[in-house]
């Protein structure tokens, strides 16, 4: 009876690319055109910070030079599951601002599989990058939470949504160079409940990693509370 009724919507509303609109066999999928143009992030790739590397040499344990020179990154391990390109971006800004939630079936399985390495070091909990709550406001969801709960889902790892706050409003990081990314955000989270992140492995959640300013400054709060390690997975991560 399912079946027959999934058919039946199928036929008035087929499955459609979520890039390009095209109909396609299956929900929540890209068409073989859209998904060919999605550069993921695969080995080689800094075992550290998940930076994607050109050579290939496998024996070893593999370090991007950034890594190799500061051995004391804030993170225990990053990675994230796709390049932010021309291709990628419309999934995800549609995603983040224009109300396709549907997206984040596709970017969560892209998710898990992104982060086996964070998976397989047994962490505690996951939490989301804040947003300001008057941005909340604006855009009535944080992308981020909704990934962290279709992640927790599966799993099976706790999530946490009011643990780690934004407390001050910040210009859009996208308008910001560099430096400026660092001071703007800067001193911007607080932790409102220092007992749930002493000695945990955490796993920080956002769309994107472009420089890193904005969840590093989240795990600093939190070290500073006692964290124990702190990884980040990140849908895309653009790549300089
Ligand atoms: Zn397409
Ligand atoms: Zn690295």
């Amino acid at each position: 009876m399912i079946r027959w009724l999934k058919k039946f919507i199928n036929l008035i509303l087929p499955p459609r690319c979520l890039i390009c609109g095209k109909i396609i066999e299956n929900d929540n999928a890209l068409c073989p055109e859209c998904f060919n143009h999605i550069t993921f992030i695969t080995k080689p790739y800094c075992l550290h910070c998940g930076r994607p590397l050109s050579f290939t040499n496998l024996d070893k344990d593999l370090c991007c030079p950034k890594c190799l020179t500061k051995k004391d990154s804030v993170f225990y391990l990053s990675r994230s599951a796709i390049e932010y390109d021309e291709y990628s971006k419309k999934l995800i800004l549609d995603f983040k601002f224009s109300d396709h939630l549907e997206n984040r079936y596709l970017l969560t399985q892209w998710l898990i599989f992104a982060g086996k390495d964070i998976f397989d070091t047994h962490p505690d909990i996951i939490l989301p990058v804040p947003l300001h709550y008057s941005r909340l406001f604006q855009r009535k969801y944080n992308q981020s939470a909704i990934l962290v709960r279709e992640l927790s889902k599966k799993t099976h790892i706790p999530a946490y949504y009011n643990i780690l706050k934004k407390c001050r409003y910040t210009k859009p990081q996208v308008i910001c160079n560099g430096k400026q990314r660092r001071k703007n955000i800067k001193d911007a989270f607080i932790i409102t409940n220092p007992d749930f992140v002493k000695n945990k492995n955490i796993i920080l959640v956002d769309d994107v990693y472009t420089t890193g300013s904005t969840l590093k400054e989240c795990a600093k709060v939190l070290k500073k509370c006692g964290a124990k390690n702190i990884s980040t997975l990140t849908v895309a991560r653009v790549i300089e």
